[in-house]
């Protein structure tokens, strides 16, 4: 089993029930166990800022599928819950998956990216996983905690009263 950090964005019909139905779906996967769901942030818009405010979560599953099949898998939940995909980047959308970290693999293919790409310079990623794994080191031997002290917040808020599943 490989420790997965997976990156959970919403920002349309119910931001805050998308996150937590994904967490759901993602304790749902096979040969995949869900340990741990960080706290819901609200976030500004990347890209185009004539959408609404972003809800984010970090989760870390531990899985024992390969990165494409867990491509697969994320990306039919985030179709089992309304993403529509449009041409423009950064749109807005009910759910987005995006895998972080899979374990210490790099992978650079035409379908995966990881690393993820833009994990080091966004704050809706770096705070949320932060708060679930404090001690995490990068594959490219960087401390998360390094990351967490030079990125600006950006106006990220932690969400106080939302139930988590
Ligand atoms: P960003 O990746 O910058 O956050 P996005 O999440 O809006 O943008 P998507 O439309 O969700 O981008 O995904 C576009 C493509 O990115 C997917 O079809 C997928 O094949 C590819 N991709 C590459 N690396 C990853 C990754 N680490 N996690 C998820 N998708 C990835
Ligand atoms: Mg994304
Ligand atoms: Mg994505």
């Amino acid at each position: 089993m490989i420790d997965v950090y997976i990156g959970l964005g919403s920002n349309l019909t119910l931001p805050e029930k998308q996150i937590q139905a994904a967490y759901a779906s993602l304790a749902r996967l096979p040969d995949t166990v869900l340990i741990k769901c960080s706290s819901l942030y609200k976030s500004q818009p990347m890209g185009p800022q004539d959408q609404p405010d972003y809800v984010n979560a970090v989760a870390l599953i531990e899985t024992a599928l390969s990165p494409e099949s867990l491509l697969q898998h994320t990306q039919l939940i985030e179709n089992q819950q309304g993403r529509i995909r449009k041409a423009s980047r950064w749109g807005p959308r009910t759910l987005d998956l995006d895998m972080l970290l899979f374990g210490l693999q790099r992978i650079d293919n035409e379908h995966l990216t990881v690393p993820h790409s833009g994990m080091k310079q966004r704050e809706f990623v770096l705070y949320p996983l932060f708060e679930i794994a404090p001690d995490l080191i990068l594959p490219c031997g960087e401390k998360l905690a390094n990351l967490v002290m030079t990125c600006p917040i950006n106006g990220l808020q932690k969400m106080t009263n939302s139930v988590l599943i």
